[in-house]
């Protein structure tokens, strides 16, 4: 299976700084920023640097610094957020993937939501 990223992609230009975003944190491998249309009181987008087009694509060919770099980042914001569960009310977890995902930007994010009752996780078809 071969990926094909495209790299005009909005998120590929917020990493050449090309459009500005609010960062929360930016590490060797990983920047989060805030989603310019928030769900939820926290809604924060956490991406790879890497040109990566989803979780499955991430997952099969990035290094292993990437990885731990990009899941510890994430552990990371929920707590900077406070929706982590040493101290917050919890968060949802969520990488849309592809069509059938509604996947709208096509380089991989994570989405952690808080701060809020999210309700359950998928409407009813
Ligand atoms: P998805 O449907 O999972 O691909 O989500 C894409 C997300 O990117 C949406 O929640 C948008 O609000 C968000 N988004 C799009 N453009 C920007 C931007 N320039 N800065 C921050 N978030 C954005």
């Amino acid at each position: 299976m071969s990926y094909a990223y495209d790299d005009q992609n909005i998120f590929a230009k917020i990493l050449r700084g090309e459009i500005p975003n609010t960062t929360v944190i930016e590490t060797e491998h990983t920047l989060a920023f805030h989603d310019i249309t928030p769900q939820a009181p926290t809604h924060v987008l956490v991406i790879p640097k890497g040109a990566y087009v989803s979780f499955d694509h991430f997952a099969a060919e990035a290094s292993e610094a990437e990885i731990v770099d990009y899941v510890r980042a994430i552990g990371e914001v929920a707590k900077m957020t406070g929706v982590d569960l040493g101290k917050g009310g919890g968060f949802r977890l969520i990488a849309n993937a592809g069509r059938d995902g509604v996947q709208e930007v096509p380089h991989l994010h994570v989405h952690i939501l808080g701060g809020r009752n999210l309700g359950r996780m998928l409407q009813p078809a």
